[in-house]
């Protein structure tokens, strides 16, 4: 049985401690959550002062009563606050403790969270430190330059870049934004400079540069010499002596590196450092002004709680890594006499992640059941069966594996003999069922082994129940579908009762991959996810956390749901909170729409349907209105299961 179960078999009492612990909340809730004495998870807006804290389950009953339906994005305005002071306050305080003579500038990479009231919201909050915006794309330059407000604030152009977004960038910049192009390949330096001199301006040039600093992790690949962005050593001379041969060196005023988000370990984000500062020197030396060192995103959010270098953890903090790029970069270009440059960083990700939790709730559940065996077999039980209930018998903690390999090979015997009509249906379904008893039986003792074989480890696994959540995994968390990645996954209520089952999460799609069947837990990952049992007159309600950054825009329509509704709620002084938005996800028409239906000439062809049936007589007229208006409610309604 696993090792949880088993605890709280032996404890007394449950406590709300015991689910501190066993969820890790508050090794990954960056001090934003916690849980209430009532067993709720609660929200703590600054993740410092508790005094102030608002149970999720009250926001929830806020939202019932605003008739939204689950699920819901739910967004904490106060925390993406808080996110961006901690941010500008650690890199301030590493500035001022190292005695640094340069500033920090934070800006936002839009495409981490593109969301209008996202960025709106980023550019609100980081208007008091100039925080700025990262744009990768015409897209969002334009999205930029309508909500960007600060002219002290940097405008970073990345990306590849036509001609209609090199004029718009410029246009920025006589506008008074501050506004940088960043050359990500030798062809677009030449057009900027000549729509530059056309509109008679002097642009800010950057250059995105491949360091052969490489990270561990996930999303690396956009660092390291074979990265696909950023010139080589190469071109970034062969762009030198272009702006020198046109007399616009003085136009090359930032570098820029990235190494890949979520960089898991502070050693590559060190030596990234190093080797970045070595090639601004080498600008400085070759008579660019420079002034700016802009060390992109990778910043890490520690989801696991773990606080290692595993892909889903980081063995940093935030003090940490400000403390770290400052001392680095004065180490390096102190001994060259370099002035120290303004420190621009795309923290996507660390920016964020905290900000955004996805609620949904439980539908059904399938758990796990064996039938009760019968005392003595029938007379006439087929051989195998026969065998298999020896194998039960005789399971020892010695000859676990032995049995275990039996049992399977006395159940594909059984399913053979089922295949060619030797045995009946419910001759099938007792060998399957002794089968089970089997596996219950040998992970019921697993853990008193002393190493337990790596066949066998799979076992609890097979044992999980499935909890059947009212989302779509590739509608709202599309990198763990994709890439694995693990969120933190918990329930938001009844953390003082003790959670006896264990499960895995199953979405609403019925596709093999809507699943979830990985968990964070502290020193592994988790096969399955201790929950509470499922009442069906009772509404059980989950969280996903951490899924701020990355996991709005990826989403697909996959079996057709659509954005889930989304509410953003504000934290008061007292502790009370308001709903300062709600947008409603999309109806079963939008979606059909973005897959180019036509939801109104469907309406005519289905009416011409149900017509038809009325004159063969298959349903009446009052029938007929009945059905009309049930498709028509259809088309208007969410694309989650409603209740
Ligand atoms: C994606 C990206 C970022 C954001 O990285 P995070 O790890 O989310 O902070 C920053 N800069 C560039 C160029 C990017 O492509």
């Amino acid at each position: 049985m696993n090792q949880h179960l088993k605890n709280i078999g032996s404890m007394e009492r449950w406590t709300i401690e015991n689910s501190v612990d066993l969820y890790g909340i508050r090794n990954w809730g960056g001090g934003y959550f916690d849980i209430s004495d009532k067993g709720e998870i609660v929200i703590n807006p600054t993740g410092n002062d508790p005094s102030h804290v608002v149970s999720m389950m009250d926001v929830i009953s806020g939202i019932k009563e605003r008739g939204l339906g689950m699920p819901i994005l739910l967004r904490l305005g106060d925390i993406l606050q808080s996110r961006i002071s901690l941010l500008h306050d650690s890199f301030q305080t590493a500035i001022d403790n190292f005695g640094y003579k340069g500033q920090y500038r934070g800006v936002f990479p839009i495409k981490v969270n593109q969301q209008q009231q996202v960025v709106e919201e980023v550019t609100h909050f980081g208007s008091k430190y100039h925080h700025g915006l990262e744009a990768g794309s015409k897209a969002e330059l334009i999205a930029a330059i309508s909500l960007l407000k600060d002219p002290e604030a940097c405008l970073i152009c990345n990306g590849y870049k036509d001609e209609e977004f090199i004029d718009l960038g410029l246009y920025a910049q006589k506008m008074g934004f501050k506004c940088f192009f960043v050359i990500e390949m030798p062809s677009e330096l030449p057009m900027i400079l000549e729509r530059a001199a056309r509109l008679n301006i002097k642009p800010l040039i950057g250059i995105r540069i491949k360091l052969s600093t490489r990270a561990g992790g996930h999303w690396t690949e956009s660092g390291g010499d074979r990265s696909i962005f950023g010139l080589s050593m190469t071109q970034l001379i062969q762009m030198v002596d272009y702006l020198k041969e046109k007399e616009m060196i003085d136009c090359l005023q930032l570098l820029h590196y990235h190494l890949g988000s979520q960089i898991p370990n502070i050693r590559d984000i060190r030596s990234a450092v190093v080797e970045a500062c070595r090639v601004y020197t080498g600008l400085v030396d070759e008579g660019a002004p420079m002034g700016y060192l802009d060390i992109g995103g990778g910043l890490a959010v520690d989801y696991d709680g773990s606080h290692t270098n595993f892909t889903s953890s980081r063995n940093y903090n935030l003090a940490e890594y400000c403390a770290d790029v400052i001392e680095v970069i004065m180490g390096t270009l102190d001994d060259q006499g370099i002035p120290h440059p303004t420190i621009i960083s795309e923290s996507g990700r660390a920016t964020v992640a905290y900000y955004s939790v996805l609620l949904f709730n439980i539908i059904d559940v399938s758990c796990f059941q064996t039938l009760p065996l019968p005392e003595t077999p029938a007379e006439d039980t087929p051989e195998m069966i026969v065998n298999l209930l020896d194998v039960l018998h005789s399971l020892t903690l010695k000859n676990m594996q032995e049995c275990y390999n039996d049992a399977i090979y006395y159940r594909d015997e059984i399913r053979q003999l089922f295949k060619h009509g030797n045995i009946s249906l419910r001759e099938r379904i007792t060998g399957e069922n002794i089968f089970w008893h089997v596996m219950k039986k040998i992970a019921a003792d697993l853990s008193k082994l002393k190493h337990i074989p790596s066949e066998l480890e799979d076992i609890e696994n097979a044992l999980a129940d499935i909890y059947y959540g009212n989302f779509s995994v590739f509608q709202s968390l599309p990198d763990s579908w994709a890439i694995d990645h693990l969120f933190p996954i918990m329930p938001v209520h009844r953390l003082n009762e003790p959670p006896r089952r264990n499960a895995i999460l199953a979405d609403i799609t019925c596709d093999c991959d809507g699943k979830i069947d990985k968990f964070i837990a502290t020193h592994n990952v988790r096969k399955s996810l201790p929950l509470h049992d499922f009442k069906l007159d009772e509404d059980y309600y989950l969280g996903v956390f951490l899924v701020g950054a990355y996991q709005e825009t990826l989403g697909d329509l996959h079996n057709l749901l659509g954005d889930t509704n989304i509410v953003s709620i504000q934290i008061k002084q007292n502790g009370d909170f308001k709903f300062v938005r709600e947008i409603e996800g999309d109806s079963v028409s939008d979606v059909l729409s973005y897959v180019e239906y036509d939801t109104k000439a469907m309406v005519v062809q289905f009416r011409e349907t149900a017509e038809k049936a009325v004159r063969k007589g298959l349903i009446s007229p009052n029938e007929r209105q009945q059905i009309m208006r049930a498709y028509q409610k259809g088309l208007r309604g969410y694309t989650y299961f409603e209740k």
